[in-house]
Protein backbone atom coordinates (compact mmCIF):
# COMPACT_ATOMS: atom_id res chain seq x y z
CA UNK A 1 0.00 0.00 0.00
CA UNK A 2 1.86 3.51 -0.74
CA UNK A 3 1.39 6.63 1.38
CA UNK A 4 -1.73 8.29 -0.73
CA UNK A 5 -3.94 5.44 -0.66
CA UNK A 6 -2.60 5.01 3.40
CA UNK A 7 -3.84 8.66 3.50
CA UNK A 8 -6.93 7.84 1.81
CA UNK A 9 -7.39 5.67 4.20
CA UNK A 10 -6.95 7.69 7.46
CA UNK A 11 -9.04 10.58 6.43
CA UNK A 12 -12.09 7.54 6.50
CA UNK A 13 -11.02 6.24 9.73
CA UNK A 14 -10.58 9.97 10.97
CA UNK A 15 -14.55 10.33 9.54
CA UNK A 16 -15.85 7.31 11.88
CA UNK A 17 -13.74 8.31 14.62
CA UNK A 18 -12.90 11.96 14.95
CA UNK A 19 -8.95 13.53 14.36
CA UNK A 20 -7.84 12.85 18.23
CA UNK A 21 -9.12 9.14 18.11
CA UNK A 22 -7.17 8.54 14.61
CA UNK A 23 -3.74 8.49 15.37
CA UNK A 24 -1.01 8.72 12.82
CA UNK A 25 1.80 10.41 14.47
CA UNK A 26 4.82 7.82 14.16
CA UNK A 27 5.88 8.51 18.27
CA UNK A 28 2.16 7.76 18.93
CA UNK A 29 1.69 5.06 16.77
CA UNK A 30 4.86 3.24 18.23
CA UNK A 31 4.18 2.93 21.57
CA UNK A 32 0.62 1.20 20.35
CA UNK A 33 3.09 -1.19 17.72
CA UNK A 34 5.38 -2.63 19.83
CA UNK A 35 4.44 -5.67 22.69
CA UNK A 36 4.60 -5.54 26.88
CA UNK A 37 8.17 -7.25 26.32
CA UNK A 38 9.55 -5.05 23.53
CA UNK A 39 10.00 -8.41 21.50
CA UNK A 40 7.58 -7.66 18.30
CA UNK A 41 7.06 -4.48 16.30
CA UNK A 42 4.63 -3.54 13.67
CA UNK A 43 3.41 -1.32 11.78
CA UNK A 44 0.51 0.39 11.49
CA UNK A 45 -1.59 2.66 8.68
CA UNK A 46 -3.41 4.27 11.76
CA UNK A 47 -4.23 3.24 15.23
CA UNK A 48 -7.87 4.00 15.90
CA UNK A 49 -9.77 4.31 19.21
CA UNK A 50 -13.36 4.01 18.50
CA UNK A 51 -16.32 4.86 21.36
CA UNK A 52 -19.07 2.86 20.74
CA UNK A 53 -19.82 -0.61 19.15
CA UNK A 54 -21.23 1.24 16.07
CA UNK A 55 -18.23 2.83 15.44
CA UNK A 56 -16.41 -0.42 15.59
CA UNK A 57 -18.61 -1.79 13.10
CA UNK A 58 -17.93 1.07 10.69
CA UNK A 59 -14.28 0.67 11.25
CA UNK A 60 -14.71 -3.02 10.68
CA UNK A 61 -16.88 -2.43 7.34
CA UNK A 62 -14.54 0.24 5.97
CA UNK A 63 -10.79 -2.01 6.40
CA UNK A 64 -13.04 -5.16 4.82
CA UNK A 65 -14.28 -3.08 1.70
CA UNK A 66 -10.20 -2.11 1.52
CA UNK A 67 -9.19 -5.16 2.04
CA UNK A 68 -6.85 -3.51 5.02
CA UNK A 69 -5.82 -5.99 7.75
CA UNK A 70 -6.91 -5.10 11.70
CA UNK A 71 -5.62 -5.52 14.92
CA UNK A 72 -8.02 -6.00 17.77
CA UNK A 73 -5.94 -4.30 20.68
CA UNK A 74 -6.77 -4.39 24.61
CA UNK A 75 -4.50 -3.19 26.99
CA UNK A 76 -0.91 -4.56 25.30
CA UNK A 77 -0.52 -6.55 28.09
CA UNK A 78 0.19 -9.83 26.16
CA UNK A 79 3.41 -11.47 26.72
CA UNK A 80 3.06 -13.66 23.06
CA UNK A 81 3.54 -10.89 20.76
CA UNK A 82 -0.77 -10.79 20.00
CA UNK A 83 -1.64 -7.49 20.00
CA UNK A 84 0.40 -5.40 17.69
CA UNK A 85 0.28 -5.83 13.61
CA UNK A 86 3.44 -8.22 12.47
CA UNK A 87 6.25 -6.57 10.51
CA UNK A 88 5.51 -7.19 7.08
CA UNK A 89 1.62 -6.66 7.21
CA UNK A 90 0.71 -2.82 7.70
CA UNK A 91 -2.65 -2.85 9.61
CA UNK A 92 -5.20 -0.63 11.53
CA UNK A 93 -4.99 -1.28 14.96
CA UNK A 94 -8.46 -1.22 16.82
CA UNK A 95 -7.61 0.10 20.21
CA UNK A 96 -11.08 -0.27 22.76
CA UNK A 97 -9.52 1.61 25.55
CA UNK A 98 -12.33 4.49 25.15
CA UNK A 99 -15.32 1.82 25.54
CA UNK A 100 -14.86 1.18 29.01
CA UNK A 101 -18.46 1.72 30.37
CA UNK A 102 -20.34 -0.63 33.02
CA UNK A 103 -23.65 -0.88 31.12
CA UNK A 104 -25.27 -2.80 34.13
CA UNK A 105 -24.95 -4.23 37.24
CA UNK A 106 -27.34 -7.16 38.37
CA UNK A 107 -26.94 -8.26 41.58
CA UNK A 108 -30.16 -10.44 41.89
CA UNK A 109 -28.38 -12.67 38.78
CA UNK A 110 -25.19 -11.99 39.96
CA UNK A 111 -23.99 -10.21 36.51
CA UNK A 112 -22.00 -7.56 34.97
CA UNK A 113 -22.81 -5.92 31.49
CA UNK A 114 -19.23 -4.08 30.55
CA UNK A 115 -17.63 -2.34 27.28
CA UNK A 116 -14.82 -4.72 26.28
CA UNK A 117 -12.15 -1.70 26.75
CA UNK A 118 -12.74 -1.41 31.00
CA UNK A 119 -9.46 -2.69 32.52
CA UNK A 120 -9.86 -5.48 34.75
CA UNK A 121 -8.91 -4.00 37.82
CA UNK A 122 -11.79 -1.23 36.74
CA UNK A 123 -14.45 -4.63 36.49
CA UNK A 124 -13.19 -5.31 40.27
CA UNK A 125 -13.83 -2.38 41.27
CA UNK A 126 -17.32 -1.61 39.80
CA UNK A 127 -17.96 -5.44 41.61
CA UNK A 128 -17.04 -3.86 44.61
CA UNK A 129 -18.84 -1.08 44.75
CA UNK A 130 -22.18 -2.76 43.72
CA UNK A 131 -21.53 -5.46 47.13
CA UNK A 132 -20.15 -8.19 44.50
CA UNK A 133 -16.74 -9.83 43.37
CA UNK A 134 -15.47 -10.79 40.35
CA UNK A 135 -12.57 -13.13 41.15
CA UNK A 136 -10.23 -12.83 37.82
CA UNK A 137 -7.11 -11.87 39.16
CA UNK A 138 -3.81 -11.05 37.47
CA UNK A 139 -0.73 -9.31 37.56
CA UNK A 140 -1.33 -6.92 34.81
CA UNK A 141 -5.08 -6.24 35.97
CA UNK A 142 -4.56 -2.25 35.78
CA UNK A 143 -3.55 -2.30 32.48
CA UNK A 144 -5.22 -5.20 30.59
CA UNK A 145 -9.07 -5.19 29.51
CA UNK A 146 -11.84 -7.11 30.05
CA UNK A 147 -12.16 -7.79 26.50
CA UNK A 148 -8.25 -8.82 26.33
CA UNK A 149 -9.19 -11.00 28.85
CA UNK A 150 -11.92 -12.96 27.50
CA UNK A 151 -10.05 -12.86 23.97
CA UNK A 152 -7.06 -14.52 25.74
CA UNK A 153 -8.96 -17.07 27.97
CA UNK A 154 -7.03 -15.21 31.21
CA UNK A 155 -6.21 -17.47 33.54
CA UNK A 156 -4.47 -16.18 37.14
CA UNK A 157 -4.75 -16.99 40.70
CA UNK A 158 -8.13 -17.92 41.47
CA UNK A 159 -8.91 -20.23 38.33
CA UNK A 160 -8.64 -23.28 41.13
CA UNK A 161 -11.77 -21.91 42.96
CA UNK A 162 -13.41 -19.90 40.00
CA UNK A 163 -12.42 -21.31 36.73
CA UNK A 164 -10.77 -19.31 34.04
CA UNK A 165 -12.32 -16.67 32.01
CA UNK A 166 -14.47 -19.07 30.09
CA UNK A 167 -15.80 -20.02 33.09
CA UNK A 168 -16.68 -16.30 34.04
CA UNK A 169 -19.02 -15.64 30.69
CA UNK A 170 -21.87 -15.64 29.90
CA UNK A 171 -22.86 -13.10 26.79
CA UNK A 172 -20.85 -11.58 24.17
CA UNK A 173 -21.28 -8.61 22.03
CA UNK A 174 -18.76 -9.32 18.81
CA UNK A 175 -18.42 -7.40 15.57
CA UNK A 176 -17.69 -9.73 12.98
CA UNK A 177 -14.99 -9.61 10.53
CA UNK A 178 -17.93 -8.62 8.11
CA UNK A 179 -18.37 -5.30 10.25
CA UNK A 180 -21.99 -7.26 11.40
CA UNK A 181 -22.85 -7.10 14.98
CA UNK A 182 -23.26 -10.32 16.89
CA UNK A 183 -25.48 -9.25 20.08
CA UNK A 184 -25.18 -12.57 22.45
CA UNK A 185 -25.49 -10.59 25.59
CA UNK A 186 -27.41 -13.17 27.11
CA UNK A 187 -27.20 -13.58 31.24
CA UNK A 188 -28.13 -17.18 31.27
CA UNK A 189 -26.78 -19.84 33.12
CA UNK A 190 -28.50 -22.50 30.91
CA UNK A 191 -28.83 -21.62 27.37
CA UNK A 192 -29.02 -25.31 25.52
CA UNK A 193 -29.88 -23.87 21.83
CA UNK A 194 -27.73 -25.43 20.22
CA UNK A 195 -23.62 -24.52 19.34
CA UNK A 196 -22.38 -22.01 22.15
CA UNK A 197 -21.66 -19.47 19.53
CA UNK A 198 -19.60 -17.21 22.10
CA UNK A 199 -17.22 -20.00 23.74
CA UNK A 200 -15.40 -19.35 19.71
CA UNK A 201 -13.97 -15.76 20.73
CA UNK A 202 -12.82 -16.36 24.04
CA UNK A 203 -9.81 -17.19 23.67
CA UNK A 204 -9.85 -16.78 19.72
CA UNK A 205 -7.18 -13.88 20.54
CA UNK A 206 -8.68 -11.55 18.03
CA UNK A 207 -8.91 -13.90 14.94
CA UNK A 208 -12.25 -13.91 14.74
CA UNK A 209 -13.88 -10.90 15.48
CA UNK A 210 -13.47 -7.69 18.07
CA UNK A 211 -15.58 -8.51 21.26
CA UNK A 212 -17.33 -5.10 22.65
CA UNK A 213 -19.13 -5.93 25.18
CA UNK A 214 -19.69 -8.97 27.84
CA UNK A 215 -22.43 -10.33 30.40
CA UNK A 216 -19.87 -11.49 33.23
CA UNK A 217 -20.44 -13.67 36.03
CA UNK A 218 -20.41 -12.24 39.82
CA UNK A 219 -19.81 -13.52 43.14
CA UNK A 220 -20.41 -12.86 46.87
CA UNK A 221 -17.59 -10.89 48.42
CA UNK A 222 -15.36 -13.07 50.26
CA UNK A 223 -15.64 -11.27 53.70
CA UNK A 224 -12.50 -13.57 54.84
CA UNK A 225 -8.84 -14.21 53.51
CA UNK A 226 -6.14 -16.28 55.07
CA UNK A 227 -3.29 -16.66 53.23
CA UNK A 228 0.53 -18.58 54.23
CA UNK A 229 3.87 -18.78 52.71
CA UNK A 230 5.60 -22.06 53.31
CA UNK A 231 8.93 -23.30 52.73
CA UNK A 232 9.04 -26.78 51.42
CA UNK A 233 12.24 -29.29 50.49
CA UNK A 234 10.64 -30.66 47.32
CA UNK A 235 8.57 -29.58 44.49
CA UNK A 236 6.78 -32.77 45.50
CA UNK A 237 6.03 -31.93 48.89
CA UNK A 238 3.71 -28.92 47.17
CA UNK A 239 1.60 -31.74 45.70
CA UNK A 240 0.98 -33.66 49.19
CA UNK A 241 0.32 -30.15 50.73
CA UNK A 242 -2.17 -29.25 48.07
CA UNK A 243 -3.70 -32.25 48.95
CA UNK A 244 -4.09 -31.71 52.60
CA UNK A 245 -5.57 -28.29 52.50
CA UNK A 246 -8.04 -29.56 49.36
CA UNK A 247 -8.94 -32.01 52.09
CA UNK A 248 -9.43 -29.96 54.87
CA UNK A 249 -10.55 -26.44 53.69
CA UNK A 250 -12.73 -27.75 50.56
CA UNK A 251 -14.09 -24.78 48.46
CA UNK A 252 -12.52 -22.46 50.67
CA UNK A 253 -8.71 -22.75 49.07
CA UNK A 254 -8.95 -20.37 46.21
CA UNK A 255 -5.32 -20.22 45.66
CA UNK A 256 -2.36 -22.19 45.81
CA UNK A 257 0.84 -21.21 44.37
CA UNK A 258 4.00 -22.43 43.92
CA UNK A 259 7.86 -20.49 43.61
CA UNK A 260 11.23 -21.48 43.19
CA UNK A 261 13.72 -20.24 45.38
CA UNK A 262 15.64 -18.71 42.44
CA UNK A 263 12.09 -16.80 41.69
CA UNK A 264 11.96 -15.60 45.20
CA UNK A 265 15.29 -14.30 44.84
CA UNK A 266 14.58 -12.47 41.71
CA UNK A 267 11.23 -10.45 43.14
CA UNK A 268 12.63 -9.75 46.77
CA UNK A 269 15.32 -7.45 44.79
CA UNK A 270 13.05 -6.33 42.73
CA UNK A 271 11.23 -5.22 45.39
CA UNK A 272 14.42 -3.15 47.16
CA UNK A 273 15.32 -4.71 50.21
CA UNK A 274 11.82 -6.90 51.12
CA UNK A 275 12.62 -9.46 53.14
CA UNK A 276 12.19 -13.33 52.37
CA UNK A 277 8.73 -14.24 54.53
CA UNK A 278 11.17 -17.26 56.16
CA UNK A 279 13.81 -17.05 58.44
CA UNK A 280 15.67 -19.78 56.05
CA UNK A 281 16.40 -20.57 52.66
CA UNK A 282 14.29 -23.49 50.87
CA UNK A 283 14.19 -24.47 47.18
CA UNK A 284 10.50 -23.99 47.10
CA UNK A 285 8.17 -22.08 48.32
CA UNK A 286 3.96 -22.48 48.19
CA UNK A 287 1.47 -19.78 48.67
CA UNK A 288 -1.80 -20.56 49.68
CA UNK A 289 -4.53 -18.46 50.45
CA UNK A 290 -8.02 -19.37 51.61
CA UNK A 291 -11.00 -17.46 51.55
CA UNK A 292 -14.58 -17.70 52.34
CA UNK A 293 -18.09 -15.71 53.76
CA UNK A 294 -16.85 -17.13 56.79
CA UNK A 295 -16.00 -15.35 60.25
CA UNK A 296 -12.20 -14.98 59.87
CA UNK A 297 -11.06 -16.33 62.90
CA UNK A 298 -12.92 -19.75 61.44
CA UNK A 299 -10.87 -19.71 58.07
CA UNK A 300 -7.41 -19.27 59.90
CA UNK A 301 -8.44 -22.06 62.20
CA UNK A 302 -8.82 -24.15 58.91
CA UNK A 303 -5.61 -22.47 57.61
CA UNK A 304 -3.64 -23.78 61.32
CA UNK A 305 -5.03 -26.82 61.25
CA UNK A 306 -3.96 -27.49 57.12
CA UNK A 307 -0.28 -26.31 57.95
CA UNK A 308 -0.25 -28.57 61.16
CA UNK A 309 -1.49 -31.58 59.39
CA UNK A 310 1.14 -30.90 56.91
CA UNK A 311 3.87 -30.79 59.01
CA UNK A 312 2.85 -33.68 60.76
CA UNK A 313 2.94 -35.38 57.28
CA UNK A 314 6.93 -33.97 57.01
CA UNK A 315 5.82 -32.01 53.86
CA UNK A 316 6.31 -28.41 55.04
CA UNK A 317 9.63 -27.28 56.67
CA UNK A 318 8.63 -23.97 57.65
CA UNK A 319 5.40 -21.56 57.33
CA UNK A 320 4.70 -18.29 58.07
CA UNK A 321 0.47 -16.78 58.20
CA UNK A 322 -0.26 -13.25 57.67
CA UNK A 323 -1.72 -11.77 60.61
CA UNK A 324 -3.32 -9.09 58.93
CA UNK A 325 -5.44 -8.30 55.40
CA UNK A 326 -2.04 -5.82 54.77
CA UNK A 327 0.48 -8.51 55.23
CA UNK A 328 -1.37 -10.91 53.15
CA UNK A 329 -1.63 -8.63 50.86
CA UNK A 330 2.41 -8.00 51.14
CA UNK A 331 2.96 -11.82 50.55
CA UNK A 332 0.99 -11.38 46.98
CA UNK A 333 3.07 -8.60 45.89
CA UNK A 334 5.98 -10.82 46.12
CA UNK A 335 4.46 -13.58 44.28
CA UNK A 336 3.17 -10.88 41.59
CA UNK A 337 6.51 -8.87 41.53
CA UNK A 338 7.95 -11.90 39.75
CA UNK A 339 6.51 -11.90 35.94
CA UNK A 340 7.39 -8.02 35.72
CA UNK A 341 10.98 -8.57 37.75
CA UNK A 342 12.04 -11.19 34.62
CA UNK A 343 10.98 -8.58 32.19
CA UNK A 344 12.73 -5.87 33.80
CA UNK A 345 16.18 -8.37 33.97
CA UNK A 346 15.60 -9.62 30.59
CA UNK A 347 16.64 -12.75 29.24
CA UNK A 348 14.55 -15.34 30.49
CA UNK A 349 12.54 -17.99 28.28
CA UNK A 350 8.97 -18.03 28.64
CA UNK A 351 7.19 -21.54 29.06
CA UNK A 352 3.59 -21.62 30.60
CA UNK A 353 2.78 -25.05 30.50
CA UNK A 354 0.36 -27.56 32.15
CA UNK A 355 0.42 -30.87 32.42
CA UNK A 356 -1.47 -33.31 34.39
CA UNK A 357 -1.32 -31.88 38.25
CA UNK A 358 0.12 -35.58 39.64
CA UNK A 359 2.72 -34.94 36.86
CA UNK A 360 3.76 -31.28 38.04
CA UNK A 361 7.15 -32.52 40.05
CA UNK A 362 8.32 -35.41 37.47
CA UNK A 363 7.65 -32.39 34.98
CA UNK A 364 9.71 -29.80 36.44
CA UNK A 365 12.47 -31.94 37.44
CA UNK A 366 12.69 -33.35 34.09
CA UNK A 367 12.95 -29.87 32.46
CA UNK A 368 15.39 -28.79 34.80
CA UNK A 369 17.43 -31.84 33.97
CA UNK A 370 17.11 -30.73 30.22
CA UNK A 371 17.76 -27.00 30.65
CA UNK A 372 20.98 -27.22 32.37
CA UNK A 373 22.21 -29.80 30.30
CA UNK A 374 21.57 -26.74 27.39
CA UNK A 375 22.78 -24.21 29.98
CA UNK A 376 24.64 -25.09 32.75
CA UNK A 377 24.29 -21.46 34.77
CA UNK A 378 20.66 -20.86 34.21
CA UNK A 379 18.43 -19.83 37.24
CA UNK A 380 15.84 -22.06 37.51
CA UNK A 381 12.64 -19.28 37.83
CA UNK A 382 9.97 -21.44 38.42
CA UNK A 383 6.33 -20.29 39.32
CA UNK A 384 2.95 -20.34 39.20
CA UNK A 385 -0.55 -21.53 39.77
CA UNK A 386 0.12 -25.16 40.86
CA UNK A 387 -3.01 -25.68 41.92
CA UNK A 388 -4.49 -25.36 38.09
CA UNK A 389 -1.38 -27.99 37.11
CA UNK A 390 0.08 -24.80 35.48
CA UNK A 391 3.70 -23.46 35.77
CA UNK A 392 5.79 -20.89 34.06
CA UNK A 393 8.65 -22.67 33.38
CA UNK A 394 11.29 -19.68 32.81
CA UNK A 395 14.37 -20.26 32.60
CA UNK A 396 16.54 -17.05 33.39
CA UNK A 397 19.97 -15.67 31.99
CA UNK A 398 22.75 -15.81 34.58
CA UNK A 399 24.46 -12.78 36.19
CA UNK A 400 27.02 -13.69 33.89
CA UNK A 401 25.57 -13.37 30.73
CA UNK A 402 23.81 -10.95 28.40
CA UNK A 403 19.99 -11.32 27.82
CA UNK A 404 20.56 -11.00 24.01
CA UNK A 405 23.47 -13.73 23.91
CA UNK A 406 21.84 -16.06 26.26
CA UNK A 407 18.60 -15.91 24.16
CA UNK A 408 20.80 -16.19 20.93
CA UNK A 409 22.27 -19.32 22.16
CA UNK A 410 19.92 -20.64 24.36
CA UNK A 411 16.26 -19.34 23.68
CA UNK A 412 15.16 -21.85 20.92
CA UNK A 413 16.67 -24.82 22.52
CA UNK A 414 15.25 -24.25 25.66
CA UNK A 415 11.85 -23.45 24.20
CA UNK A 416 12.21 -26.90 22.37
CA UNK A 417 13.11 -29.28 25.08
CA UNK A 418 10.89 -27.59 27.77
CA UNK A 419 7.54 -27.84 25.29
CA UNK A 420 8.85 -30.85 24.07
CA UNK A 421 8.49 -32.66 27.36
CA UNK A 422 5.12 -30.92 27.91
CA UNK A 423 3.62 -32.37 25.01
CA UNK A 424 5.14 -35.90 26.00
CA UNK A 425 3.13 -35.15 29.72
CA UNK A 426 0.13 -34.87 27.16
CA UNK A 427 0.12 -30.94 28.53
CA UNK A 428 -0.06 -28.33 27.09
CA UNK A 429 2.86 -25.71 25.72
CA UNK A 430 0.19 -22.56 26.45
CA UNK A 431 -1.99 -23.30 29.74
CA UNK A 432 -2.96 -19.27 29.40
CA UNK A 433 -0.78 -17.03 27.64
CA UNK A 434 -2.66 -18.13 24.43
CA UNK A 435 -0.41 -18.45 21.55
CA UNK A 436 0.02 -14.97 19.65
CA UNK A 437 3.11 -15.21 17.39
CA UNK A 438 5.08 -16.41 19.89
CA UNK A 439 4.32 -19.98 19.98
CA UNK A 440 2.03 -20.12 16.78
CA UNK A 441 4.62 -22.44 14.60
CA UNK A 442 4.94 -25.18 17.21
CA UNK A 443 1.48 -26.20 17.36
CA UNK A 444 1.64 -28.38 14.04
CA UNK A 445 4.22 -30.46 15.93
CA UNK A 446 1.80 -30.98 18.91
CA UNK A 447 -1.33 -30.55 17.31
CA UNK A 448 -3.17 -33.38 14.59
CA UNK A 449 -3.80 -31.82 11.39
CA UNK A 450 -7.32 -32.66 11.65
CA UNK A 451 -7.88 -30.41 14.84
CA UNK A 452 -5.60 -27.88 12.82
CA UNK A 453 -7.96 -27.87 10.13
CA UNK A 454 -10.68 -27.58 12.37
CA UNK A 455 -9.71 -24.53 13.43
CA UNK A 456 -8.44 -23.10 9.94
CA UNK A 457 -12.44 -23.80 8.72
CA UNK A 458 -13.96 -21.43 11.54
CA UNK A 459 -11.59 -19.11 10.66
CA UNK A 460 -12.07 -19.08 7.04
CA UNK A 461 -16.16 -19.38 7.78
CA UNK A 462 -15.61 -16.02 10.19
CA UNK A 463 -12.96 -14.18 8.28
CA UNK A 464 -12.72 -15.63 4.87
CA UNK A 465 -9.91 -13.25 3.68
CA UNK A 466 -8.23 -13.22 6.78
CA UNK A 467 -8.38 -9.77 7.53
CA UNK A 468 -8.89 -10.00 11.30
CA UNK A 469 -5.66 -10.67 13.35
CA UNK A 470 -3.87 -12.15 10.45
CA UNK A 471 -0.51 -14.43 11.27
CA UNK A 472 -2.01 -14.96 14.73
CA UNK A 473 -2.73 -18.19 16.45
CA UNK A 474 -3.44 -20.03 12.98
CA UNK A 475 0.00 -22.00 12.15
CA UNK A 476 0.19 -22.51 7.90
CA UNK A 477 -1.04 -25.91 7.64
CA UNK A 478 1.45 -28.53 7.13
CA UNK A 479 1.37 -31.09 4.04
CA UNK A 480 -0.90 -34.25 4.88
CA UNK A 481 1.91 -37.15 5.29
CA UNK A 482 -0.82 -40.03 4.65
CA UNK A 483 -0.76 -41.22 8.61
CA UNK A 484 -3.68 -39.84 9.37
C1 LIG B 1 2.71 -8.69 34.77
C2 LIG B 1 1.83 -9.58 33.96
C3 LIG B 1 1.20 -10.65 34.59
C4 LIG B 1 0.35 -11.48 33.85
N1 LIG B 1 -0.27 -12.52 34.48
C5 LIG B 1 -1.11 -13.30 33.80
C6 LIG B 1 -1.77 -14.38 34.47
O1 LIG B 1 -1.56 -14.66 35.64
N2 LIG B 1 -2.65 -15.11 33.74
C7 LIG B 1 -2.90 -14.85 32.42
O2 LIG B 1 -3.74 -15.55 31.83
N3 LIG B 1 -2.27 -13.86 31.77
C8 LIG B 1 -1.38 -13.09 32.41
N4 LIG B 1 -0.73 -12.07 31.76
C9 LIG B 1 -0.92 -11.89 30.30
C10 LIG B 1 -1.97 -10.83 29.90
O3 LIG B 1 -2.08 -9.82 30.86
C11 LIG B 1 -3.32 -11.48 29.64
O4 LIG B 1 -3.22 -12.32 28.51
C12 LIG B 1 -4.48 -10.49 29.43
O5 LIG B 1 -5.69 -11.22 29.41
C13 LIG B 1 -4.37 -9.69 28.14
O6 LIG B 1 -5.31 -8.62 28.16
P1 LIG B 1 -5.08 -7.28 27.32
O7 LIG B 1 -6.27 -6.42 27.44
O8 LIG B 1 -3.79 -6.67 27.68
O9 LIG B 1 -5.03 -7.88 25.86
P2 LIG B 1 -4.03 -7.52 24.68
O10 LIG B 1 -2.63 -7.86 25.07
O11 LIG B 1 -4.28 -6.16 24.18
O12 LIG B 1 -4.54 -8.56 23.58
C14 LIG B 1 -4.39 -9.94 23.74
C15 LIG B 1 -5.03 -10.65 22.54
O13 LIG B 1 -6.44 -10.44 22.55
C16 LIG B 1 -6.87 -9.70 21.40
N5 LIG B 1 -7.87 -8.72 21.88
C17 LIG B 1 -7.71 -7.77 22.82
N6 LIG B 1 -8.87 -7.12 23.03
C18 LIG B 1 -9.78 -7.68 22.19
C19 LIG B 1 -11.17 -7.46 21.94
N7 LIG B 1 -11.86 -6.54 22.59
N8 LIG B 1 -11.77 -8.23 21.00
C20 LIG B 1 -11.08 -9.19 20.32
N9 LIG B 1 -9.78 -9.43 20.53
C21 LIG B 1 -9.14 -8.70 21.46
C22 LIG B 1 -5.62 -9.08 20.81
O14 LIG B 1 -5.72 -8.94 19.41
C23 LIG B 1 -4.56 -10.10 21.19
O15 LIG B 1 -4.52 -11.16 20.29
C24 LIG B 1 0.16 -11.25 32.46
C25 LIG B 1 0.81 -10.17 31.84
C26 LIG B 1 1.64 -9.37 32.57
C27 LIG B 1 2.31 -8.24 31.86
Amino acid sequence: MNNVVHTDHILALTRIVGQSNCLTSPDTVATYTVDYRGIYHGEAIAVVRPDSTEQVAEIVKYCRLHSIPMVPQGGNTSLLGGAVPEEAVPAVVINLARMRRVHEVDPFNNTMTVEAGATLHAVRAAAEAADRFFPLRIGSEGSCQIGGNISTNAGGTAVLRYGNMRELVLGLEVVLPSGEIWNGLRGLRKDNTGYDIKQIFIGAEGTLGLITKAVIKLFPVPTSRAVAFVGLARAADALRLLELCKAKADTCLSAFELISQPALELSLAALNGVRSPLAQVYPWYALIELSSGQEQEQLDALLLEALETASEASCIEDAMVATSQTQAQQLWTIREEISDAQTRTGGSVRCDISVPLSKIPQFIEQATERVLALAPNTRMVVYGHMGDGNVHFNPLRPDTQSAAEYLATHGAEITKAVDSLAAQFNGSISAEHGIGVAKRDELPHIKSRVELEIGWAIKKAIDPENLMNPGKVLPALPERDGKE
